[in-house]
Formats: structure tokens, C-alpha cells, sequence
């Protein structure tokens, strides 16, 4: 059977203050805040002692050589749970209340920082070559004043007196099995086990303080709106010292008046006359590579479309760049003067199309087909 006198370090003829107060500066020894996670058992150990010694009831159970907390040992008592299993609902198996893996006392005041989100604009330029980014974000910081303690300075936690530092309150409540103990978090300390007795000023005891922060970021090529850049530990600094969260650069691209995105690809419109697509001409286009010369071969048709290989969007995490396709418009004219009217009033005449036959183009050869392939996307 267990030295439940030992393990509080009192003598067995202990007044319940004696008891009380053995426990209390254990338990606060202990802590595992204070002395680190490595006293968790010895603290365990600590509060098991005190759950049978510091009730009366247990206490002579146990000096009649009964243990209260043992259920296998056959003496021990209508009893349906044991401390242990109260202790593992609560503290085990990851199921705790305060999101640790198997944590055990008190919540720990330590605590990541939250990952932080902030959206940034882009032209399509920037999305096609990438771009460094200055941004804006409000973001915490550990308080300088008290550097996470939330204390002022020279001050430190108190242990809770309402639960000694353990985090939790047990009661006792009757059930049909008998006595069952339950424990829920302290509403003293809000399950720390400790107090914040006098806040840091500067943080008003939040441990953390709050500043606009101007952040480079890599913007790669490719990114596009709904795009998130993930900058590890940079977000908010965590409570109590714990480890800074994430934050996100949020991509959102702007529209561009000429050019229009298709995944890698860059997709344009150039109008051209009626003369330069019956007998051929180069034309000069200005892209985000500067300016291209773009082949009209003698004859084009509306909607024929020539592409400038690599001259799209970087590809976003892969080498390379899409294509840009220029989509070909003949551009009729309507502004004739008598001259040029004449002169094509001539060149009907020659080309006998004065009455032009109708004829109807083959599927997949007119300008209706040309331009269904070019916004399926290739
Ligand atoms: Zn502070």
C-alpha cells in the first residue's frame, strides 16, 4: 500500500492544517509551471495524497489499512472510480479539456501564437515574373515590459488558493456505485493553477502587445488570387513564451486591361486590317517582355491565333512559363473615302465577287470553331 504520509512528507499523527499546509507548499513547489513537465508524477503523486488524506472520511479509511483509491484491492470500498480514472479522463489519451496531449495538472499558461492572415494585390505583371512585396500586419509581440510573464516586473504568479495550484476542483457526489470523485477546472484560475496577482502595465497582464509590422515578401511567379504564401513563425508571438503561429500572404491579382490569364497562359487580342491580312505583315506588340513581333502570314482568316512560346505566366513552383496567344481580328474598315471605295470596287471586280456565292464553311474550319478551341483552355 502507498505512503500517502510520505509522500506529503507528514507525520501520521498530522493535524488536518499540518496536512493541508504540506500539500499546499508541495503543490506549489511542484507546479509544473515552476519546476518544468519532469515533476509531473511526483506532483500526481503529491495530489494523490492529499485526495485520500486531506478527507477525513478517506483518511480513517486509510489508517484502518484500507486504500481508498485502490478499486482491484477488493477493500476498497463501493467505490467505481478511483482517482486515477478521474485523473486520466481528464488529463489523458489527448481527450484533455485544454488541448494537450496528455497533459497532467494544471493548464499550461504557454501557448502558440495564432497563425495571422493578411491578403496583398498584384498585378498580372507581378503574377507573371513575381515580385518582392512589402506588407502591412498588425501582429502581437512578446511584451517587452514583462517579456510574456504578464507579471510587472519583480512580481511573479501566485498559486490559486482556490484549488492550491492544481488546476482543478474535485468533488465528491453521490451516485449509485457510491461516491464518485469529479473534477472541472477551477474557476479561480481558470484551470492554471496559478494567479496573475498584479498584470504587467504595459500589456495590461496579456503577456503580448500589439504593433503593425512591415514584412517582405517573395511573391513567386504564378501566384494567383486565392494563392497562399506561408511564412513559418512569423505570425503572432504565442502566451507565455510559446512559439510564434504562421503567417499567410493572401494573393489577389488584379484584372489587366489588354491581357487576360488562362492558367499559364497569357491570351490577347490584336486587331488587324484587312489589307495586312490579305497580303501579310509583321506587327509589333507590346507584352511584359517588351515588344514582339508578331507573323501575319499572307491570307489570315478572324481568329486565327499565333502563339509566343514562353513569353506567359512563371510557372509556380515548376521551371518555365506558359505560352501567349494572340488571337487574330480582321479589322473591317467603315471609314472608306471615294478612292479607296474605288480601288476595292476594283479588286471585287477583278476577284469576280461582285455577287460572292455563298458557301457555307465544313465544321471545325470556320470562325466559330477557331475561336471555341482557343478559350477551351489549351
Ligand atoms: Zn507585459
Amino acid at each position: 500500500m502507498k505512503d500517502y504520509y510520505a509522500d506529503l512528507g507528514v507525520s501520521r499523527g498530522a493535524s488536518e492544517a499540518e496536512i493541508k499546509k504540506a500539500y499546499r507548499k508541495l503543490a506549489r513547489e511542484l507546479h509544473p509551471d515552476v519546476a518544468g513537465p519532469e515533476s509531473a508524477e511526483r506532483f500526481k503523486e503529491v495530489a494523490a495524497a492529499y485526495e485520500v488524506l486531506g478527507n477525513a472520511d478517506k483518511r480513517a479509511q486509510y489508517d484502518r489499512g484500507v486504500d481508498p483509491r485502490n478499486r482491484n484491492g477488493g477493500q476498497g470500498g463501493p467505490q467505481g472510480f478511483g482517482f486515477e480514472d478521474i485523473f486520466e479522463t481528464f488529463f489523458g489519451g489527448g481527450g484533455s479539456p485544454f488541448g494537450g496531449a496528455a497533459q497532467r495538472g494544471p493548464a499550461s499558461r504557454t501557448q502558440r501564437g495564432g497563425d495571422t492572415l493578411v491578403q496583398t494585390a498584384v498585378s498580372l505583371e507581378e503574377a507573371v515574373f513575381g515580385v518582392s512585396r512589402e506588407v502591412q500586419v498588425d501582429l502581437a509581440d512578446v511584451c517587452s515590459t514583462c517579456h510574456g510573464s504578464c507579471c510587472t516586473p519583480g512580481t511573479s504568479p501566485e498559486t490559486c488558493r482556490q484549488c492550491n495550484g492544481a488546476g482543478m476542483i474535485q468533488r465528491t457526489a453521490r451516485s449509485l456505485l457510491g461516491p464518485v470523485m469529479t473534477q472541472s477546472p477551477c474557476p479561480g484560475c481558470g484551470g492554471y493553477g496559478t494567479i496573475i496577482a498584479s498584470p504587467c502595465g504595459d500589456c495590461s497582464g496579456q503577456g503580448r502587445t500589439h504593433s503593425r509590422h512591415t514584412i517582405v515578401v517573395d511573391i513567386p511567379a504564378g501566384v494567383e488570387t486565392g494563392t497562399r504564401i506561408r511564412l513559418a513563425g512569423r505570425g503572432d508571438a504565442g502566451t507565455g513564451g510559446g512559439p510564434k503561429g504562421d503567417l499567410y500572404v493572401e494573393i489577389r491579382e488584379k484584372p489587366h486591361a489588354t491581357f487576360e490569364r488562362r492558367g499559364d497562359d497569357l491570351h490577347c487580342t490584336l486587331e488587324v486590317p484587312m489589307t495586312a491580312a490579305a497580303l501579310g505583315a509583321t506587327m509589333a506588340v507590346e507584352t511584359f517582355d517588351g515588344e514582339q513581333n508578331v507573323d501575319i502570314r499572307p491570307g489570315t482568316h478572324a481568329g486565327t491565333t499565333v502563339k509566343l512560346k514562353g513569353l506567359g505566366v512563371g510557372r509556380l513552383q515548376r521551371a518555365g512559363r506558359g505560352d501567349l496567344l494572340v488571337h487574330l481580328d480582321v479589322h473591317t474598315p467603315t471609314d472608306l473615302d471615294a478612292e479607296q471605295e474605288e480601288l476595292l470596287r476594283k479588286l471585287s471586280t477583278l476577284r469576280g465577287e461582285e455577287m460572292p456565292a455563298a458557301t457555307l464553311a465544313p465544321i471545325g474550319g470556320g470562325v466559330f470553331s477557331r475561336l471555341r478551341d482557343a478559350f477551351k483552355g489549351r
